[in-house]
């Protein structure tokens, strides 16, 4: 093989033969990433068109996410439902009059924080988001998460834990602990709209608001 397809070969399999490391890091001096990749504005432009997924068939309009887009505190539930659809905005029904009292009583106001949910566009019949919309989706999401930077995430029941956290673990095993969605806190709290069901487990969803509160004084030191 001669040397020029040897290198294309490398090339293909992903190794930089081209620029030694350290010249490469040399090259990524912090001015020189500086540059914005991504902004709101544009976010917001894709998702209310996307079509990546079948979901956007039977879709009103996509729920983008509503609040404070500098928020230290992100909400995110599993998807939009019959009202969201129709308004446009997250967590707007009975879950969502729900959730405005949970946030209360820590003492935010939806404008304060950021509220959105893992899938963009409603499930038929409000069925659970398949894994196929889940990962189509979900890149949204984490482009929201890089731009608000938030100081702690909420995750708002187990179809949205265990899509966020990659895990198969029941949510009684996954709330009451701190995990990380890059480099984010993250603490589970059951789904309002379960807490409307189950009014035994509010005690738990409000010591994990609390676990959530304590963690972000931690972080401001
Ligand atoms: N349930 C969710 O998970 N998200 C909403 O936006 C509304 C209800
Ligand atoms: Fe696009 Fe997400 Fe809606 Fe699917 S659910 S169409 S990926 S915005």
């Amino acid at each position: 093989m001669d040397n020029a397809t040897r290198l294309q070969y490398l090339e293909a399999m992903g190794i930089d033969v081209w620029v030694p490391r350290a010249a490469a890091d040399d090259q990524q001096a912090p001015d020189a990433i500086a540059e914005p990749t991504d902004n709101w504005e544009a976010l917001q432009a894709e998702v209310a068109q996307c079509t990546k997924c079948d979901l956007c068939k039977t879709r009103t309009q996509t729920v983008f996410g509503s609040g404070n887009k500098n928020a230290d505190w992100m909400f995110i539930g599993e998807a939009p439902g019959q009202s969201e659809d129709l308004q446009g905005l997250p967590f707007v029904g009975k879950a969502g009059q729900l959730l405005t009292e949970m946030l209360r009583a820590i003492d935010l106001d939806r404008e304060q924080v950021f509220i959105t949910n893992v899938v963009k566009c409603r499930p038929p019949a409000n069925r659970d988001p398949k894994p196929i919309e889940i990962e189509t989706c979900k890149p949204y999401l984490l482009r929201q998460l890089a731009l608000i930077k938030p100081k702690i995430i909420v995750v708002l029941g187990r179809v949205a834990a265990q899509a966020l956290l990659n895990t198969d673990e029941p949510i009684g095993k996954l709330r009451g602990k701190i995990h990380a969605l890059n480099d984010t806190p993250v603490v589970v709290v059951y789904h309002p709209a379960y807490l409307l069901r189950s009014l035994l487990d509010k005690r738990k969803a409000w010591a994990d608001l609390k676990l959530a509160m304590q963690t972000v004084k931690n972080i401001k030191g």
